[in-house]
């Protein structure tokens, strides 16, 4: 099983409210810290020194690079509002039905990569190999990435892939007592939609790990609980055309994929990305994000409510 990153354990809700206090407190320093920047800014006016002008460009780039994919980001949330209004009836549907899919319904030749526990440093470049073969997946996040990785978070709404909650620091919630699962919950999604982007509407349990409770908590904050169908054990390092061919050998219509772009080292799930995309698509399939499966084929009602590999 993947190793999630690690941050400090904690278990009890007081640990969740003391986190976002603590956040609240950096970005009051970060305020701050602009503020001087300011001040010593106006203070040495006329001074002109070409080597820090330099280094105040550098380090401005990423933060002007963030700031144009937010933007990007929010244009096209705006342009796909009616798309994403239908999206979420289709899950909505779901979350009456059942509260729970692994697999959508065969209508259409389609099927949702899926990608658990980033953002990280390898996200980018999977964006990267989506946005070259033009196919869409869904990025199941946890919270405790999202302030160090925002630009591909930024970047994934920008490009039309969606975003889902893979809970704040990948506990197993079949462990933990309603409020702290709620809480894992939350904390994601308030981390989302802290970045100005759109509060989650898919819930992945982390390790597949799900119960009744599990399942109520994500139906009670508006989401659908969402495992898989074809595995691609990419946490066991396979090789890239293995695991590529593994993938276009077991996918149906209507197949929900799991790999991971966090948690580990996810060299050989980038490595065979391309090579799944292309053998999909030579096979007929188009690639969409997990809402577009469920509008485009809506699943049966009875859907195995226990995953078959606990593993996510
Ligand atoms: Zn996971």
């Amino acid at each position: 099983m993947p190793k999630p990153p690690q941050t400090t354990s904690r278990s009890t809700a007081d640990h969740h409210r003391r986190r976002r206090l603590i956040a609240l407190a950096a970005g009051a320093v970060v305020a701050f810290g602009s503020v001087a920047i300011v001040a010593v800014s106006v203070g040495s006016a006329g001074a002109w020194d070409p080597q820090q002008l330099e280094q105040g460009a550098t380090a401005e780039k990423p933060k002007m690079e963030l700031e144009a994919q937010a933007r990007a980001a929010a244009a096209v949330m705006a342009e796909r509002k009616e798309e994403v209004k239908a999206e979420n009836a289709a899950i909505d549907q779901v979350i009456q039905q059942s509260g729970i899919v692994s697999q959508a319904g065969p209508e259409n030749k389609e099927v949702a990569l899926t990608f658990d526990d980033g953002p990280s440093s390898f996200t980018g470049g999977i964006l990267d190999t989506l946005k070259k073969y033009h196919a869409s997946a869904t990025f199941f996040t946890l919270g405790n990435q999202i302030d160090s990785f925002p630009l591909p978070m930024q970047r994934a709404v920008a490009e039309g892939h969606a975003v889902g909650n893979h809970t704040w620091d990948h506990q197993d919630l079949t462990r933990l007592g309603p409020k702290d699962i709620s809480g894992e919950m939350a904390d994601q999604s308030s981390a989302v939609t802290g970045k100005g982007l759109p509060a989650p509407k898919l819930f992945r349990p982390p390790y597949g790990a799900v119960n009744d409770q599990v399942v109520a908590e994500a139906r009670r904050a508006g989401m659908l609980t969402v495992l898989w169908s074809v595995d691609t054990n990419d946490y066991k390092l396979p090789s890239p055309e293995a695991m590529a061919a593994d993938v276009i050998a077991n996918v149906q219509p209507g197949a929900i994929v799991l790999m991971h772009d966090g948690g580990g080292d996810r060299t050989t799930t980038s490595a065979a990305l391309p090579m799944m995309i292309k053998g999909l698509r030579k096979a007929g399939y188009k690639m969409v994000t997990v809402p577009q499966l469920l509008l485009d084929n809506p699943p049966a009602v009875d859907q195995n409510g226990v995953s078959r590999t606990p593993v996510a």
